[in-house]
């Protein structure tokens, strides 16, 4: 089909003038899942300083080299060593201090004998005088339950590198290095714009002839999926007047990119081409993929905004995302997918018109292999078999009857069922 524009080509075309957007600082309570910008070096210790791992009795290991459950060694109790304090002064000889986890090591001990491991069973919350002495059942070697200074973390050590995507044990790291303040890779802002006579929102009656729009939630949800920020615009009516308006308030957001669905087919009431022409320079597009003929794709106004104008079925705008526009936003925003691309095998034929098609399967998993079965109904319209699916399969260019037992690669859309089937 020589008039269809190959996916991969338009794909590269899109992608050679989309660059990555630039760097913001935000709060370390706000940085989960965002993309760090600069790689981090930790300017201390972690811990900073020697502690104890158990609540217990620091002591110097020589001391009690020969302890036993029959034979305690009976050591002078000097003082008492909570979190958050410092030692009155180092331990000598014969001595024992009362420690805390996570309260730092006096100065002179090398070990911590656990409070199980003596005649000293102090309740949580007694502050009541400590006894003289402490009676140590156990030999414990130096180093014991002890956490060294640096022992997770060096100064000086490159931690989290520029590209990584915290989660919460980075966003936990950040905070043990007092990184406040967090240099992140901006967040794609996109503004989303339904058109169409028939629409309605989705907290009104339907009259006649109508229906409620969808594309404005599914395409919200995919920006959110792929860590962008949907801002909506309201719907424009198929006239010239409105669909001028509903874009020029979308250029007005100062969006890092536009996405309209519907009207760009060749329909009596798609006035969206001649609006897009006064706006920007755009394409249209008839990529050789299925659903999703025809996409609209340019730049609007001065600011020259990435645009695509997506087909208005609900399930051609889900796969045309998936094929473009992600892509688009995981390059703008640094990040990598958040679903992989399998193989599996077809567990009934498909017919393929010869173009790259994307047919909804159902994923099951036996004996190390994945299958696929169609979740019925594919008409591009069926949103709900987009509910059913765990992912869409893809039948490449020039394909038509593609038997049963064919392995095909299958986007998936649910990350979990790798980990459940
Ligand atoms: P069009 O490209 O305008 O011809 O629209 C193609 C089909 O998608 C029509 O059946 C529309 O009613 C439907 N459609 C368009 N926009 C939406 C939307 N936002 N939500 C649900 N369906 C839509
Ligand atoms: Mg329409």
């Amino acid at each position: 089909m020589p008039d269809l524009l190959n996916p991969d080509v338009a794909i590269a075309r899109i992608l050679e003038h989309i660059h990555p957007l630039g760097v913001e600082q935000i709060p370390l309570g706000a940085a989960y899942d965002r993309i760090l910008a600069e790689t981090i070096t930790a300017s201390l210790n972690i811990p900073p300083f020697a502690n104890s791992s158990m609540d217990g009795f620091a002591v110097r290991a020589a001391d009690v080299a020969h302890a036993s459950k029959d034979s305690a060694t009976r050591l002078k109790l000097v003082m008492d060593i909570a979190a958050g304090s410092v030692a009155a002064r180092p331990l000598s000889a014969g001595e024992a201090a009362r420690i805390m986890t996570g309260a730092p090591m006096p100065e002179g001990a090398d070990a911590v004998v656990p409070v199980e491991a003596t005649d000293h069973h102090f309740l949580a919350g007694d502050t009541s005088a400590l006894p003289d002495s402490v009676g140590i059942f156990n030999a414990v070697r130096p180093g014991s339950s002890v956490r060294a200074a640096g022992e997770d973390i060096v100064a000086g050590q490159t931690v989290l590198t520029a590209g990584t995507q915290l989660r919460p044990q980075e966003v936990g790291v950040l905070a043990a290095l007092g990184i406040a303040q967090v240099p992140v890779v901006r967040r794609p802002r996109v503004a989303i714009l339904s058109t169409g006579d028939e629409l309605v929102e989705v907290d009104q009656p339907l009259q006649a002839g109508q229906i409620r729009d969808v594309n404005a939630y599914t395409l919200a949800g995919l920006v959110a999926l792929y860590g962008g920020e949907a801002l909506h615009v309201p719907t424009a009516r198929d006239t010239l007047e409105d669909v001028r308006l509903r874009f020029g308030e979308a250029l007005a957001l100062t969006p890092d990119l536009i996405l309209s669905s519907a009207g760009v087919s060749v329909g009596a009431f798609d006035v969206v081409r001649a609006v897009l022409a006064e706006l920007g320079q755009v394409d249209f597009w008839r990529v050789n993929i299925r659903p999703g003929k025809p996409l609209a794709y340019g730049y609007l106004g001065a600011d020259h905004i990435p645009f695509f104008g997506l087909p208005g079925n609900p399930v051609s705008a889900m796969v045309t995302f998936d094929v473009f526009v992600r892509p688009t936003l995981l390059k703008m925003s640094q990040r990598t997918d958040a679903l992989p691309t399998i193989i599996a095998t077809l567990e009934e034929p498909l017919q393929n018109d010869g173009r790259r098609s994307y047919f909804r399967v159902k994923l099951h998993h036996d004996d190390g292999i994945w299958y696929a079965k169609l979740t019925g109904t594919q008409s591009s319209g069926a949103l709900l078999s987009m509910v059913l699916a765990d992912g869409l399969v893809i039948a490449p260019e020039d394909t038509y009857e593609i038997a049963a037992g064919t392995p095909l690669p299958v986007r998936v859309l649910k990350d979990y069922i790798l980990f459940t089937s």
